[in-house]
């Protein structure tokens, strides 16, 4: 199933293996689940670290989950990930297997501090883009806390499932047998959704700010060169943004970015990232502003509410809040949103397979 350079590559991340595990296949007599054993006949044959089950009992076939004995670690995969997903499958290989994240520690005692049940259930394509982010997140997510468990279905293997709750974009997950999200979404994002703790928290840290000479809201392409900008002078620069990164985030293959032959999305998101930590700004992320209250005299402090209850206050504010999907405000565009309508043919395009479109 693996080519040669392929083993060679996953034989030297394995070793980073420390705890062996158990990979716990389900299987049945079709050709996927062949090609699932023979994926895993291939790992388990890199490392002795890893060893291979067939007995196990998952409904989904084929199918199989990661098992640290001593560990309650909810990690499943439903299909073959291979495509976009090899590197979820290569992650989480490392990280049941005791390799730690490059997460910061803050995110991460976050993480296993979360009590409840949380069932996720993340429904990917092998090409979709946005997809791994989700999928990487949440199982690591699963690895750290045993209230999170996830289970990774690839959309195209398990149509039944896809049409009855009427998935039409992927990512697409649901949480204990609910809709969750769609869309790509990392650590951060899905922790302030279900930490519910987490608003207020934050709220009560941005309102013990003193107020910014210049507040950027916003952080695309645009905003991180105004605080950039501002930041070079010497004033107290803050950035809000609601997804640090913008539309970047979403944006695979950039190659018209002069002077950089071709670039992907999320790692210029990064680089754009690295360069304003350069200075001395404040980056608020996952921080939506909902209110502009103008200063109620001239040289007075402008204040942004934030959606969480917080409250920033600025001499000046910069407005760098980019754009989103167009939407056409017919009748159905918000309920049928990642069921029919789409807005990434190349990522959603798997599910609409057969279909009039
Ligand atoms: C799929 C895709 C592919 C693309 N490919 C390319 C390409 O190859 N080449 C190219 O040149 N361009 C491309 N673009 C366009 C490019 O990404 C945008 O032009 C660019 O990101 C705009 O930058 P911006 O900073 O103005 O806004 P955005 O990137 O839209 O950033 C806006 C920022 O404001 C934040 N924000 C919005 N509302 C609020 C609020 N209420 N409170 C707080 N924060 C808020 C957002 O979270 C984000 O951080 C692509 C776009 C997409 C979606």
């Amino acid at each position: 199933m693996l080519d040669a350079t392929l083993k060679t590559q996953l034989k030297a991340y394995l070793e980073k293996v420390t705890q062996p595990f158990e990979i716990v296949a389900s299987l049945d007599d079709g050709e996927k689940s062949k090609e699932l054993l023979g994926l895993l006949q291939d790992i388990v044959g890199l490392t002795d670290k890893i060893t291979l089950k067939t007995d196990g009992n998952d409904a989904r076939r084929p199918s199989f989950s990661l098992v640290r004995p001593g560990a309650d670690i909810g990690l499943t995969f439903a299909g073959i990930p291979m495509g976009h997903e090899f590197t979820s499958l290569v992650l989480a290989l490392l990280q049941v297997g005791g390799h730690p994240s490059k997460l910061d520690v803050e995110t991460i005692e976050q993480i296993k501090a979360i009590e409840g049940t949380f069932e996720f259930e993340t429904y990917f394509s092998l090409s979709c883009q946005n997809c791994p982010d989700v999928v990487q997140a949440l199982n690591l997510m699963a690895v750290l806390n045993p209230n999170i468990r996830n289970v990774s279905i690839d959309g195209a293997l398990f149509q039944e499932e896809v049409e009855r709750r009427q998935i039409m974009a992927v990512p697409s997950i649901y949480l204990n047998g609910e809709v969750f999200a769609s869309g790509r979404m990392e650590v951060k994002e899905i922790l302030a959704k279900i930490d519910t703790g987490a608003a207020s928290r934050d709220a009560e840290k941005l309102n013990g700010k003193e107020a910014f000479d210049v507040l950027v809201v916003g952080g695309g392409p645009a905003g991180a060169a105004a605080a950039i900008y501002a930041a070079r002078k010497g004033i107290r620069t803050g950035v809000a943004a609601e997804r640090f990164g913008g539309q970047v985030l979403d944006t695979m293959a950039i190659e018209n970015f002069i002077s950089v032959n071709e670039t992907e999305g999320p790692k210029l998101a990064r680089a754009l990232e690295n360069h304003v930590r350069e200075y001395d700004v404040d980056i608020m992320n996952l921080q939506r502003a909902a209110q502009l209250i103008p200063a109620s005299s001239e040289g007075g402090l402008h204040e942004i509410k934030l959606e969480n209850g917080g409250s920033l206050k600025a001499k000046t504010l910069i407005l760098a809040t980019g754009a989103r999907w167009r939407e056409m405000n017919v009748p159905g565009e918000q309920e049928y949103r990642g069921r029919g309508v789409a807005y990434c043919p190349h990522c959603d395009g798997p599910l609409f397979k057969g279909k009039r479109v």
